[in-house]
């Protein structure tokens, strides 16, 4: 999955928390909320990861920025790979590896004010003089559609919006090359939502930025996406770009996912595939094919062997979106 212009490439990423065994109880087992994802994601790309709450999504993009440490794996930028950086060399990395939060208040400190905030990874940095820092501020401010004398108000002065737009500011402040966005407009009002997606389209084709963009509302990830991989139980089940996942998606999971996105013409409204049940625990996943207790398409072989990822197209070129599709299913 990987070509000349590839900027990141994920490799059999896991992520398994064990949880404390209780006095006389048997050991738990260790919920395997990510289990061997594999992915790269091209210099000025946006790759979406959806799927389910709980289906392990949140937890891929932590794992790639390190916020939480992967079990095993590897994650590799521009070749160097990530998880056997001491903190240290990690800490530097991070200045080409930023994110943004899906509560930007939660993310931004009450007791600085908005120019502080945007100015604080370059000072880490000790990046230029104080006037360098302040015109760098008041440039990045411009970018993101804030006002220059908005720097000298506090986080709980501005709107949900601004405050992402803030947000954003601080995470473009050190020129980074990819940017982790973890359900950036999933807390603001659908207007809003807009505006922060234009916004994060018109940053990415001035700067060539890529992302790692993680969320579940489906017409976001249509809008901005140029490739999308679809995550189920820990497990990536489909990738594809754009086009061809929305117009064409296979695996049958997928296919539910999509029949529950509104449709913009009434008069040919699509048929709405109902999941049945809930998840399994990631605890205790099904044997096989993850997805087997709920598919429709189930056969006997579903329960005994997990289907690999496997490319149906591949196109080995390095335009945006590249034209590939892999599926994890014995029947798609
Ligand atoms: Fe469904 Fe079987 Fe395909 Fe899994 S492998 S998605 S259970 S048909």
């Amino acid at each position: 999955m990987s070509s000349k212009n590839t900027l990141l490439v994920v490799d059999q990423l896991k992520k398994h928390y064990t949880t404390p065994r209780k006095w006389l109880s048997k050991s738990r087992p260790p919920i395997q909320a990510v289990d061997g994802v594999s992915f790269s994601v091209a210099r000025g790309e946006t790759l979406s990861l959806v799927g389910e709450s709980g289906c392990g999504k949140t937890t891929t993009a932590k794992s790639v920025m390190r916020l939480v440490e992967p079990t095993s794996g590897s994650v590799k930028l521009e070749g160097e790979e990530l998880l056997s950086l001491d903190n240290e060399q990690m800490r530097l990395r991070r200045r080409d590896l930023q994110i943004i939060f899906q509560d930007p208040y939660a993310s931004l400190n009450p007791r600085l004010s908005a120019g502080d905030i945007v100015a604080e990874p370059l000072k880490n940095f000790g990046l230029g003089s104080s006037a360098e820092r302040k015109e760098r501020v008041q440039w990045l401010f411009s970018k993101v559609g804030l006002r220059p004398e908005a720097t000298k108000k506090y986080p709980h002065e501005f709107s949900g919006g601004q405050r992402q737009r803030l947000g954003i500011a601080r995470a473009l402040a050190l020129n980074p090359k990819l940017i982790v966005c973890d359900e950036p407009v999933s807390a603001l009002d659908v207007s809003v939502q807009a505006q922060v997606v234009n916004l994060l389209m018109d940053l990415q084709e001035e700067f060539g930025i890529a992302y790692l963009f993680v969320a579940h509302d489906l017409a976001v990830v249509r809008h901005i996406s140029h490739r999308v991989a679809v995550m189920y139980l820990g497990h990536i089940v489909e990738v594809a770009d754009r086009e061809t996942l929305f117009s064409a998606p296979r695996h049958p999971y997928t296919e539910i996912l999509l029949s529950a996105v509104p449709v913009p013409n009434p008069r040919t409204p699509a048929k709405r595939i109902l999941l049945q049940g809930d998840p399994p625990s990631p605890a205790n996943p099904p044997s096989g094919c993850r997805f087997h207790t709920r598919c429709p398409l189930a056969q006997p072989i579903c329960k005994e062997q997990q289907p690999a990822l496997t490319a149906r197209t591949l196109d080995d070129d390095d335009s945006l979106p590249r034209r590939e599709h892999w599926v994890a299913c014995h029947f798609r």
